[in-house]
């Protein structure tokens, strides 16, 4: 093979390999998104729900903003999907229902979606009834749920997660207990 013929021979194969591997790439980030989100599950509470590993910028402080809208335009009926249209707190249904912030209130600069230090996003959205949404006000989530509630949320704040992330859940529904 002369240079000619042997440059354009590795043209090629730059070509033919370079979509290969960055799809295989793309598949392999997601992949490692995936398993960090079952960490996220069966941790149960190592969500991390500290508010110091989450991305914040100053329009997080609005009450309406980019990630707010999308949250609502995108992900509100699966919200109430995965809530039953019951209160999360009381487990009332057939009321008025409120998307709140959950473990970052707005005061902190919370949206109802929150990007993690490590890349991935998780619901910061929980469905509240008027009563128990202004019990809650700006309450911690330990501080106002109680143990065995909480638990139950969290489970329901992961497969929210999961949706933000892309990833359909009800794959992994039936091999993984949350
Ligand atoms: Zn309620």
């Amino acid at each position: 093979m002369d240079g000619i013929g042997k440059s354009s021979f590795t043209l090629l194969l730059v070509f033919i390999c370079l979509p290969l591997f960055l799809g295989l790439y793309r598949k392999y980030l997601k992949m490692k998104l995936v398993k960090k989100s079952f960490l996220i599950a069966s941790n149960n509470g190592g969500i991390g729900f500290d508010p110091k590993n989450y991305i914040y910028n100053e329009k997080g402080f609005k009450r309406s903003n980019g990630l707010e809208r999308k949250f609502k335009r995108d992900y509100l009926f699966d919200l109430l999907e995965i809530y039953d249209h019951r209160c999360a707190n009381c487990d009332r249904s057939k009321i008025k229902l409120e998307c709140d912030h959950f473990f970052i209130p707005k005061s902190l600069g919370g949206n109802l979606m929150m990007k993690h230090i490590e890349g991935y996003w998780v619901s910061n959205a929980i469905l509240l009834c008027r009563r128990c949404n202004s019990l809650k006000a700006d309450k911690g989530i330990h501080e106002f749920f109680q143990k065995e509630k909480l638990k139950e949320i969290i489970d329901k704040n992961v497969e929210v997660s999961f949706l933000l992330n892309g990833v359909d859940f009800t794959k992994y529904r039936s091999d993984h207990t949350l």
